[in-house]
Order: C-alpha cells, then structure tokens, then sequence
C-alpha cells in the first residue's frame, strides 16, 4: 500500500497565519532549517489510482495540487478519491469537505458522534447536500473491520480513543465513544498494517496493541512538552488536556514508543514544537530514539 503525507502540521499548519513564534518567525525569515506545513491529512491506496483520503483539510485544495496520482484522468470531471474518513469532527480535518462540493457524490466514513456534529454545531454535512449528495457510512468504534468497496485490498480497523470532542460539537461536555478514533489500515493481500493517529491523548491498552502489531506508525506529534502552548503564553490548555500526548518526559511519547518495532512516524506536529527545526537537539534526540518526522509529500511504501 502507499501511504501520502498530504498535510503534516497541526490546527492552524506551519507558519500559523498569525503567529510570531519562534519557529513561525524564524521560518518565515528563512532562519531556520525547516518545512512549512499544510493541515493534517494523507491518503492511501493499494493500486495507486483509487484514493482514500483520510480527513479533509482546509489546506486541501493546495495538497491536492501536489499530488498528481488523485488529480483527474478521466473524462471532464474526475479524481483518486473514492472515499474519506474522518478520524474526528475537528475544523482541521473536517474544513476541507467544503472545497469537493463540485464532485459526485461523497462517501464518508466516520462515526455516529462525527456525524452528529457535522449535522449540528458544525453543519458541513448539511451544508454540503445543497450541493452534493453525501452517502454517510456509519464505522465501527469497538476495534472491528470494515472495507471500502471503491478502495480494493484494504481492510480498515476503527477504535474510539479517549478525547474530547470540538469545543463546537453538542456532546462537548458529555464524552462518548467515537468522538475520536484511531485507524488501522491492513492490505488484505499482504498483511501489511499501518496505524494513523494523529491525536492520542492517552495510550490506552488497545492503542499499545495496535502499535505493536503494525508495520508503520503515524502518531500523535502535536506538542514536545505539556505545558508548550501555556510556557509561551499562547493558551492555557496543556497538550494532556486538549487530547494529545507530548513527546518528552515522563509518559510521553518517546518513552512509550521505546521498544515499539515498527517504523515510528509523528504527524500532525503543532506550529510551536521545536522538532520542526531540523537541527534542534529535541530533533537530535527524535532520531537517536528511531523517530522521524512527516513532512508534507511524504510517501510510505508498505
Ligand atoms: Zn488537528
Ligand atoms: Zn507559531
């Protein structure tokens, strides 16, 4: 299966429109050794031509653009997706669904709770079917398989994971399973998996199995330490209490990933972590541990 980093940055990509961070200055100044990045996003697919894509960033229109293998072949109107899923409600991953209004009909995957907040607090949903038809298909959140009938020799394995869900959706207050899952992704015919989750909050017992069973990780790498966004004066939420587990310290995800086989890859890395300079000593100790870094256009040959 190939996997593409469509966008590796979190909420808000890298620089942020408004931010004057140390790493959002210094890239915009060509001070730093580093990648801009698009929101959080990739795509998968086992024949190279039938498309998954995986959350719908607003930046999708752009990493679209850059990837010619889902751009149209066919006919006047055509593309590679053929399905999305949606890991979550969130407006980074869910914002993008408005740029596809001009296709056919959508197929979209994603849980009971997301459908219900893209039909409320966030309507796109509703939006979108004065436009396009969207087919919603309702996904497992207990673990279970399922496939896509346009996406062929791939299984796909949801789980609800521990997080809250936007600060929009009705249920904010009232957590329920399915607000966020995380994905395996296995081709049947190979036996190759990949686990995608660009929020982890809490390593629960079933996310430690699914780590140690894949070939390929994509995981949470939003924030290097908890308190990164209330250090800098930027918010008051620590990264443990907005769904996502830091890298350094105890607990954290270099320590969790340690002893992990698999190929470890951290996505959807916030606008303030220093490992996007890619000669700060945290990155120096991301790979003495065995970790590397999404950028946008990379591409997973599993
Ligand atoms: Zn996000
Ligand atoms: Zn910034």
């Amino acid at each position: 299966m190939k996997i593409r980093v469509l966008g590796s940055g979190a909420g808000g990509g890298f620089p942020q429109w408004n931010c004057n961070c140390n790493n959002c200055q210094r890239l915009r100044h060509n001070n730093m050794n580093g990648k801009a990045r698009t929101q959080s996003s990739i795509a998968v697919s086992s024949d190279n031509i039938n498309w998954l894509l995986i959350n719908a960033s607003p930046d999708i229109r752009a990493q679209l653009e850059a990837f010619p293998a889902i751009q149209p072949k066919e006919g006047l109107r055509d593309t590679g997706i053929k399905a999305i899923l949606l890991i979550d409600s969130q407006i980074d991953h869910t914002t993008g669904l408005l740029m596809l209004r001009e296709g056919k009909p959508l197929d979209i995957y994603c849980s009971e709770m997301v459908k219900q907040d893209l039909t409320s607090g966030f309507p796109v949903f509703t939006m979108l079917s004065h436009y396009c038809t969207v087919n919603h298909h309702p996904i497992p959140i207990d673990g279970s398989s399922f496939t896509i009938p346009a996406i062929a020799d791939l299984r796909f394995y949801t789980q609800a994971l521990k997080s809250k869900a936007p600060p929009y959706s009705p249920h904010r207050y009232d957590p329920h399973d399915g607000d966020n899952i995380g994905v395996i992704i296995e081709q049947i015919s190979t036996g190759k998996k990949v686990f995608y989750s660009p929020g982890l909050g809490e390593i629960e017992p079933h996310v430690m199995d699914a780590m140690q069973t894949v070939d390929c990780l994509l995981v949470d790498g939003t924030f290097w330490t908890n308190d990164e966004m209330v250090s800098l004066g930027i918010s008051q939420k620590r990264a443990r209490d907005i769904g996502h587990l830091p890298q350094s310290g105890e607990g954290g995800m270099i320590e969790v990933l340690n002893g992990v086989q698999a190929r470890k890859i951290l996505i959807h890395i916030n606008n303030t972590n220093p490992i996007l300079d890619d000669d700060s000593e945290q990155r120096k100790l991301l790979d003495a541990a065995g970790i590397e870094v999404a950028y946008d256009g990379l591409e997973i040959d599993l």
